[in-house]
């Protein structure tokens, strides 16, 4: 989604591909969302929140070869891949949302959502890193996990993403002026 140099000739010929590169890595993350859960404009708020249904096929259709030919020697091989595809989906647009428009749901103190809100809130600051909302490990597959700096753990501890370990952690955080709200969630 990112790397535009990747597969020029594929853009070439999918204009839809450019538009979804632009959607997400140059609005979503560069014009909306400057403060990580609120984007007051009606518009970037939605834009890019949620995988669209278009780009699940878009996919499907690009990935036929694989999943063609896994369906030829065992059928069941073909439907769990595309099966992936909709699990994918499902868990990036429940999360994403969740990350950029934060609600009381049950999973919003899980470690492994504050684990992946972490993930992707570093992705925020730093585009070359942490590409991956839903499956990081593939990130510390190629080399790019992003590292936080004081800024962003201040920024996550905000967030609730960081929590302190103890009470005497979070006084002392406070005598610092870090403003500590996830404890509070
Ligand atoms: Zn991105
Ligand atoms: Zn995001």
């Amino acid at each position: 989604m990112h790397q535009k140099r990747f597969a020029k000739g594929v853009y070439s010929f999918l204009p839809y591909l450019i538009e979804v590169f632009e959607s997400h890595a140059v609005r979503h993350h560069a014009k909306w969302y400057r403060k990580f859960d609120y984007e007051p404009d009606s518009v970037g708020r939605e834009e890019n929140l949620e995988i669209l249904l278009i780009d699940i096929f878009a996919m499907l259709l690009l990935t036929m070869p694989v999943w063609g030919t896994l369906m030829w020697f065992n059928p069941w091989g073909g439907i769990i891949f595309i099966s992936v595809f909709f699990m994918h989906r499902f868990l990036w647009n429940t999360i994403h949302r969740q990350m950029h428009i934060p609600e009381d749901v049950i999973f919003r103190n899980w470690g492994a959502y504050r684990f992946l809100a972490r993930h992707h809130f570093l992705h925020h600051q730093n585009a070359r890193k942490n590409f991956n909302v839903v499956f990081p490990f593939t990130d510390i597959l190629f080399g790019s996990v992003g590292v936080a700096q004081l800024k962003d753990v201040r920024e996550m501890l905000r967030l609730g993403h960081i929590l302190p370990r103890s009470v005497r952690t979070q006084r002392r955080l406070d005598r610092l002026g870090f403003p500590v709200l996830g404890a509070n969630h």
